[in-house]
């Protein structure tokens, strides 16, 4: 039985009081709107925190949902109306032990994120649920993303559970299960002859435009806020600690920025005790904008056309590419990049030591956390956690060349037998 059965929580309270610049500090009201009218710089949500601190507990969310919306106190609620809620199970994601992956690699205790089982199949299912929660509070009616790919699908999944019409702007050079796994939900799917930061800039200008609801562009206050929920169910899965060291991928730099923000959020609510774990961050090289300027000591990302296999990390321009390499300092982690062939053997490792099959992405983070093992960045007396951010049927293409048929044989028993013995000889 779930404790929800004696804990009643309250009624839903709006709890968003403005936006604020995270450069200049400037506040704005609650809109459709990214940018600051001051300086330029990005928006975030700003909260009530008398009204969190009056309703977050340990008790009251235990009492929740098995979704991120058990954090509901902690998200931006726009609405007091329970129904304007997009919620298709998002989030309350496995957090397992990986005892053969940390032996393969000399690691001590290492944990899984396993965000590949989400409802369609990535983290991405998170901050669409935030974006498109917080765009029908606003009468928002038509909802829209410029997405490397796991978020065209997560964005027409979700619309089409509550009806709203969709559309999903893609670069054309896009794995097809991507394409697919956006056009089947209804959506409308745009693809542009360009790359992400091309897709990126024609969003901005359709939105300006059209008035549509873009989840990453101008609902990205809201949707960031939903990569929180992955640092907080880390904290309660662990039984309410901080591991010491977190990996996660890097595209744009927001989940791993609002990983880092969760932690501070549970400390100051006094939901958790202890110090804020270590954020290292996961690039593949030939999108690798973070971990340049990492290596360099700066603070300024520069730009790069991406050429990688890990497309739903192939962001050349990371809008929080700065916030993320200020948190890797801050906290002392690292951020690193590896070559693609290493993207495919950390896939292979993750599946054979674990049996969890992740894409690209999740590639990039085992081969990342593989290379700080082995030079000693993360040590053996670490309790590690590693996001595994996206589901490895999603990218069949990046692996397929690799793996295959062990044997070939016609429907005799006597040629199997024959081969079977072969290859143990
Ligand atoms: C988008 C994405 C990321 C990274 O997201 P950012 O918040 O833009 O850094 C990581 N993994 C997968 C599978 C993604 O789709
Ligand atoms: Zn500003």
């Amino acid at each position: 039985m779930r404790a929800s059965a004696t804990i009643e929580r309250p009624p839903l309270q709006v709890n968003v009081t403005h936006l604020r610049c995270r450069l200049c500090g400037e506040t704005e009201p609650v809109s459709a709107s990214h940018v600051c009218g001051m300086c330029f710089g990005p928006l975030e949500v700003a909260y009530d925190e008398h009204l969190a601190d009056r309703r977050v507990s340990r008790a009251a969310i235990e009492a929740g949902p098995a979704s991120l919306w058990r954090y509901q106190d902690l998200l931006p609620v726009l609405s007091d109306d329970p129904d304007l809620r997009v919620d298709l199970g998002t989030g309350w994601s496995p957090l397992r032990p990986a005892p053969r992956l940390a032996q393969r690699l000399g690691l001590g205790e290492l944990w899984l994120k396993d965000d590949t089982r989400n409802p369609s199949g990535s983290f991405k299912d998170r901050v669409v649920t935030m974006a498109l929660s917080a765009a029908r509070a606003m009468g928002i009616d038509t909802i829209a993303c410029a997405s490397t790919g796991n978020l065209a699908g997560a964005v027409a999944a979700h619309a089409a559970a509550v009806g709203m019409p969709a559309y999903v702007f893609v670069p054309n050079t896009l794995e097809q299960a991507k394409i697919v796994g956006a056009a089947i939900y209804g959506a409308n799917v745009v693809a542009v002859d360009g790359t992400y930061d091309d897709v990126n800039r024609l969003c901005a200008e359709v939105a300006d435009r059209q008035g549509w609801g873009f989840v990453n562009v101008n609902l990205r206050a809201f949707y960031a806020e939903g990569s929180k929920t992955i640092g907080y169910e880390i904290a309660e899965q662990l039984g309410w600690e901080f591991p010491d060291h977190v990996v996660a991928p890097i595209a744009s730099g927001a989940m791993f920025v609002k990983i880092r923000k969760a932690f501070g959020d549970l400390q100051r609510h006094g939901l958790v005790d202890g110090s804020i774990p270590r954020m290292s961050g996961a690039q593949a090289t030939g999108c690798s904008p973070v971990a340049t300027a990492f290596e360099a000591g700066t603070l300024d990302v520069v730009p790069q056309r991406p050429d990688t296999i890990a497309r739903s990390l192939a962001i050349g321009n990371p809008a929080d590419g700065y916030f993320a390499l200020q948190v890797a300092a801050e906290t002392d982690g690292v951020i690193g990049h590896v070559p693609d062939d290493e993207v495919v053997t950390g896939i292979r490792l993750l599946a054979e030591t674990e049996g969890l099959f992740a894409e690209t992405a999740g590639g990039v983070t085992v081969a990342n956390l593989a290379r700080f093992a082995a030079d000693g960045r993360i040590g053996r007396d670490e309790r590690v956690v590693a996001v595994i951010s996206g589901n490895g049927y999603k990218t069949l293409d990046a692996v397929a060349p690799t793996v295959g048929p062990t044997f070939e044989v016609s429907p005799s028993l006597d040629d199997f037998q024959a081969q079977l013995a072969a290859r143990s000889a």
